[in-house]
């Protein structure tokens, strides 16, 4: 298997039926069937756009979620147009965010993507994020998918070669690990049992909330960084099983570890 893995195909229509099935029963079922309809219009959206983006600017640089400019150049806006459209439904709870998300001045949305970018959350709107984020999402993704595979000479490396952002996880593939981004959803190999964060491989634990469960997080005993990782099958989805698995997020919190690793649809406080 390549050491760097560029998105083949569209994740976000499989992404919405995994999330719809991991909502029912579940404490958080709201939000879960929330996140399965933006998924739902992700889906669609970057099917609407994909010719174009086929035929478009290609990033040449290794970090353009760091470049302003980059960003503004994007396709993002128009989808997020296209996503607030789809998302309009007056019998739910997020129809009022939609409504003021759609009345937001271009600046303001914009301050809203860089802060998502750059990881400047404390003052973020929170109700808008999950939305913005999304747009971003698609955006990044169809420029992944339009670009050149760079090769991967670190395989300690803790940001998205393709991208510039950090990853939502690691993978397991056939025992190999890979790290998955958050923002485009390209893979990257990264060296097993060695901290992501500060590379130590000196106290490395494993956690998870039932014996064999294919979802364990990783801690780190020197920096008490953590990040989740997936053995990964065709069921389980990394962006969205990490949604339904939160109660080890708060376990590992208890035992004073700090989160390295961003989910795009989990914004603490959206509603
Ligand atoms: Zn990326
Ligand atoms: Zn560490």
């Amino acid at each position: 298997m390549n050491d760097l893995i560029l998105p083949a195909t569209l994740p976000y229509g499989r992404r919405a039926t995994r999330l719809n099935t991991l909502a029912s029963g579940h404490e958080l079922e709201g939000y879960l069937n929330f996140c399965s309809a933006l998924c739902r219009a992700q889906q669609v959206q970057a099917e609407v756009f994909l010719p174009e983006a086929q035929q478009s600017l290609i990033w040449q640089n290794g970090a353009p979620c760091h470049d302003p400019q980059a960003v503004l150049q994007g396709r993002w806006p128009a989808v997020l147009k296209g996503l607030l459209k789809q998302m309009v439904d007056p019998v739910t709870p997020w129809q009022s965010t939609v409504m003021r998300l759609q009345q937001m001045s271009a600046a303001q949305v914009q301050t809203c993507a860089q802060q998502i970018l750059t990881l400047q959350w404390h003052e973020l709107d929170r109700g808008a994020a999950p939305f913005v984020a999304a747009a971003l999402q698609v955006d990044f993704l169809l420029r992944a998918q339009a670009s050149t595979a760079p090769a991967l000479t670190n395989h300690t490396q803790a940001h998205c070669p393709v991208c510039g952002f950090l990853p939502v996880g690691a993978i397991l593939h056939d025992q190999r690990r890979y790290l998955h981004c958050a923002l485009c959803e390209s893979e990257w190999h990264h060296i097993r049992a060695q901290c992501v964060e500060c590379n130590s491989g000196r106290d490395m634990g494993l956690w998870s909330l039932q014996e064999g469960a294919r979802m364990v997080a990783e801690t780190c005993g020197d920096c008490h960084g953590w990040l989740k990782q997936l053995d990964q099958d065709a069921q389980h989805d990394l962006m969205a099983d990490d949604l339904a698995t939160l109660e080890l997020d708060a376990a590992l919190s208890e035992q004073g570890f700090e989160r390295i690793s961003p989910n795009l649809l989990l914004f603490p406080g959206a509603f």
